[in-house]
C-alpha cells in the first residue's frame, strides 16, 4: 500500500488516463469539501458518493488494480514541485483515512476488515497480551470513548505502539500511556496508520521528485508529457463537458463586465480588471488569465475584443491594437492557429504559475503572490468582511492555505450562500469561474440580480469547459 504498486503482471494502458482523472476527481472533491469546511458527517456522505461515482467498477479486482495504478501515476505526476507534493499528500491522506474509517466502521465488532488490512500490509503493531490487558484493565477502561461494557472490553484487541506514533491520540487523551508506550484499541489504530501513511507517502514523493527529471526525459515521447500535464487537466464537476457560460442576449458583455467585476469576481480577476482599467493594457500572462476567465464566463469573441479594444486604444491606435492583440484573442477563442479550445485557468494553475512582476504585471493569485502587508491592505481597502474575518483570511494566507483564504472571502461576501436556492458552491476556492458563477447566482437570487440583474444569466451545462 505504501511503497509497492503490486502491479507486476498487469499492464495499464496510458490511454486510460481518464481513469486517473476520475481518481483525481475524488481528490479534488476532498479538497473542495475541506475548503467549504463541511461538517464531518456531510463530508463522509459526499465523499462516499464521489468514490461511488468515480471509482466504482463492476469487478472488484479491476477496481483495486485501477485504484492502485491511479494512485501511483498521480504520485509520479504530483512529485515535481513542493506545492504539488503538499497538495497531493493532503488529499491522499484524507482519502486514505476515510477509507480506513469506513473499513473500521463496516467491519464486524471484532474489526476483521481492519485486522486483515493491517496483516496484509505488514503493520508492525505489538498486540497486548491477555495478561497485560488484565493488569491494565482499570486504566484502559477509564480512557474516554473506549469500550463501554466489560464484555466489549474483553473483545477489544489492544496494541502497544511507541507514544510518538500516537501523538494525535495522546493529545486528545484517547489512549493510555505507560513507559513511553501507548495502548491503543484496534478501532483507534486508524489514527496511527494514517500518520504512518503520511510519513511513508511524504518520503516516497520526495524520492520520486529526485528521479522525476530523468524518467520524464527517458520517457519523453511516452509518459513525460502525460505526467507533466496531469495536474492541470480538468476534473471539475461533470468532466469533461462541464461548463459555466452565458448565451444569447443575456451574455456577459463589454457593457456588463465592469459592474460584475466589483460584484462577483474573485480577487485575482478583480486585480486583473483593475490593472486593465488603470494601465489600459495587460501583459501577456494577464491577458491569458483574464481573457480565458472571461471566455469561461461566457463572453463572446466579439465582446471580448470590444472590451479589450476599448481599454487598449486609450494608449494606442486601433491599428496597433488589431496588429498586436486581436490575433491572440481570436486564438484564445479557437479561431486561429491550431483552433484549440483553450480552457480557463483553475486556482492550482494560477497559484503554481509564474509569479507576477510587482507593479508591472497583474496576473497570479493575490493570496499566494502578494506579501502579507499588501494583501492585508487590499482586503481592508475593499472592505472585505469584518476585522475578525480579515484576520481569518490572513491567517489562512500565512499558513499557505491560499484557496481556503479565497473561500473565506467568498463566505464573508456572500452571507448564508449555502442556504440560497440555485447557488452552486462546488468549485469555489478551486476555480475562479466557479467563484464568479456562484456569486452571480447568489446576487441574482438575493437581489433580483444586483449589478447584473437584467444583463446576465449564468448557466451550467453549456459553453466552455474549465481546466481544474
Ligand atoms: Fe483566484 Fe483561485 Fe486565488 Fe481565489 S484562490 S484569488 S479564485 S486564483
Amino acid at each position: 500500500m505504501f511503497d509497492n504498486p503490486a502491479l507486476n503482471h498487469h499492464h495499464i494502458h496510458l490511454n486510460n488516463s481518464l481513469l486517473f482523472l476520475l481518481y483525481k476527481q475524488v481528490l479534488r472533491k476532498i479538497e473542495e469539501m475541506k475548503t467549504r469546511n463541511l461538517p464531518p458527517e456531510t463530508f463522509r456522505t459526499q465523499l462516499d458518493a464521489s468514490i461511488k461515482a468515480n471509482l466504482t467498477s463492476t469487478q472488484q479486482k479491476h477496481k483495486t488494480k485501477l485504484d492502485v495504478a491511479s494512485h501511483f501515476i498521480l504520485r509520479a505526476a504530483y512529485c515535481r514541485t513542493e506545492d504539488l507534493r503538499r497538495w497531493f499528500l493532503a488529499q491522499e491522506c484524507r482519502l486514505f483515512r476515510h477509507r480506513l474509517e469506513n473499513l473500521s466502521r463496516s467491519s464486524s465488532t471484532n474489526n476483521s476488515g481492519l485486522r486483515e488490512f493491517l496483516a496484509n500490509n505488514d503493520f508492525d503493531l505489538d498486540p497486548v497480551s491477555r495478561e497485560e490487558k488484565e493488569r491494565l484493565s482499570d486504566k484502559l477502561q477509564k480512557v474516554p470513548g473506549g469500550p463501554t461494557s466489560p464484555g466489549e472490553f474483553i473483545n477489544t484487541q489492544y496494541y502497544r505502539v511507541p507514544f510518538v506514533q500516537a501523538l494525535e491520540l495522546v493529545s486528545r487523551r484517547e489512549c493510555y500511556v505507560e513507559n513511553g508506550q501507548a495502548y491503543v484499541p484496534l478501532a483507534r489504530i486508524v489514527s496511527i496508520v494514517a500518520a504512518k501513511f503520511r510519513v511513508a507517502l511524504s518520503k516516497s514523493l520526495a524520492l520520486a521528485a529526485g528521479v522525476f527529471g530523468q524518467v520524464a526525459h527517458d520517457e519523453a515521447s511516452r509518459i513525460g508529457p502525460l505526467l507533466k500535464s496531469m495536474n492541470s487537466q480538468y476534473t471539475g464537476p461533470g468532466a469533461p463537458n462541464a461548463v459555466m457560460g452565458t448565451d444569447g442576449e443575456n451574455a456577459l458583455t463589454a457593457a456588463t463586465v465592469d459592474a460584475l467585476a466589483d460584484q462577483s469576481m474573485p480577487l485575482c480577476m478583480q486585480q486583473l480588471h483593475q490593472g486593465l482599467k488603470r494601465d489600459h493594457k495587460l501583459k501577456h500572462q494577464g491577458r491569458l488569465q483574464f481573457g480565458l476567465f472571461l471566455k469561461g464566463a461566457g463572453m463572446s469573441l466579439e465582446e471580448h475584443t470590444l472590451f479589450f479594444q476599448r481599454e487598449f486604444t486609450r494608449i494606442m491606435t486601433s491599428e496597433q491594437f488589431n496588429k498586436s492583440y486581436s490575433y491572440s484573442i481570436r486564438h484564445m477563442h479557437g479561431k486561429e492557429g491550431k483552433r484549440a479550445s483553450y480552457t480557463p485557468y483553475n486556482c492550482m494553475k494560477i497559484i503554481f504559475g509564474n509569479p507576477p512582476q510587482s507593479g508591472v504585471e497583474h496576473h497570479g493569485c493575490p493570496y499566494k503572490h502578494y506579501d502579507d502587508q499588501n494583501l492585508s491592505a487590499l482586503l481592508t481597502k475593499l472592505k472585505i468582511g469584518s476585522v475578525a474575518d480579515r484576520d481569518v483570511i490572513m491567517s489562512h494566507k500565512k499558513d499557505g492555505n491560499f484557496q481556503l483564504a479565497c473561500a473565506k472571502h467568498f463566505e464573508v461576501s456572500h452571507p448564508s450562500a449555502t442556504s440560497v436556492d440555485g447557488v452552486n458552491l462546488d468549485g469555489v476556492g478551486n476555480h475562479p469561474n466557479a467563484w464568479f458563477s456562484a456569486s452571480v447566482s447568489y446576487h441574482n437570487a438575493k437581489n433580483g440580480g444586483g449589478a447584473s440583474s437584467s444583463n446576465i444569466e449564468l448557466k451550467q451545462g453549456q459553453g466552455v469547459a474549465m481546466a481544474m
